[in-house]
């Protein structure tokens, strides 16, 4: 299985828009965050989870032709404004499926009515095949995926084990009971805003303790934002097996 970072940048992205911060400044190719998004590619089998603001230029910059399908997380625009450019895809491959809780469903349906019109659909609409995930078990052709039920602030999130392979983002509070469901597995990602708390998101110092729960054998962060600071500085101070995801970054477990 082989995993690649699209994004790894909080809901604004680095730069922000106008920011004078030294982050936003910042020359290092790893300071420059998309919102955050993973590409999941095994035995030709390739999924993204979310698909955010920045979806089309990161299935170009990944070189993506071809996605069998989007597995949501939680209904923030950061994680799913980018769902009309699946276009390209529906156009080669057909119906798209998409698979997400039921009220980030009924959140897609509200803002994407022309993608689930069901008459006098606008022919370069896409449309999708839905299906709902429940917190179980669910196949993604012959893999097994089990979500893991987290909250964001006090919306439900759901994060998801692939095999050895588990990526949870936008977490604030996750029930032992679900944290088990990850325990062991060989990579973890999972977000860390900054270092100051903040209400939906584990900060650095959240995160790391998180890691502690679950140990992995390696762990990457991600949904950073600029106030964590310059990746090469922040980097210098995790635990050996932590590292901060960037953009591009590719890993094979
Ligand atoms: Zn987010």
């Amino acid at each position: 299985m082989k995993i690649t970072f699209l994004g790894t940048g909080t809901s604004q992205g680095i730069p922000i828009i106008g920011s004078k911060h030294p982050v936003c400044l910042s020359t290092d190719p790893k300071d420059k965050r998309l919102r955050v998004s993973v590409l999941i590619t095994w035995g030709g089998y390739r999924y993204v989870v979310d698909c955010g603001p920045d979806f089309r230029y990161q299935m170009l910059r990944a070189e993506c032709d071809k996605i069998d399908g989007i597995i949501f997380t939680h209904e923030h625009s950061d994680h799913v404004l980018g769902l009309d450019d699946i276009r390209p895809f529906y156009f080669k491959q057909g119906d798209i499926p998409i698979y997400a809780h039921k009220r980030v469903l009924k959140s897609l349906r509200k803002r994407f009515d022309y993608i689930f019109a069901t008459k006098n659909k606008y022919p370069g609409a896409p449309t999708v095949i839905e299906n709902r995930v429940k917190n179980k078990p669910f196949k993604l052709k012959n893999i097994q995926v089990m979500p893991v039920n987290g909250f964001h602030d006090k919306l439900q999130v759901f994060g998801y084990r692939f095999n050895d392979f588990a990526y949870l983002t936008d977490m604030k509070t996750v029930a032992d009971d679900e944290v088990k469901k990850i325990v062991g597995v060989k990579v973890l990602v999972i977000n860390a805003l900054r270092i100051d708390p903040h209400r939906s998101h584990f900060n650095l110092e959240e995160a790391l303790r998180f890691i502690n729960k679950v140990k992995p054998q390696k762990a990457y962060l991600t949904h950073i934002s600029h106030l964590l600071g310059f990746h090469e500085e922040v980097q210098k101070t995790l635990p050996e097996n932590v590292f901060l995801a960037y953009d591009g970054l590719e890993i094979t477990i």
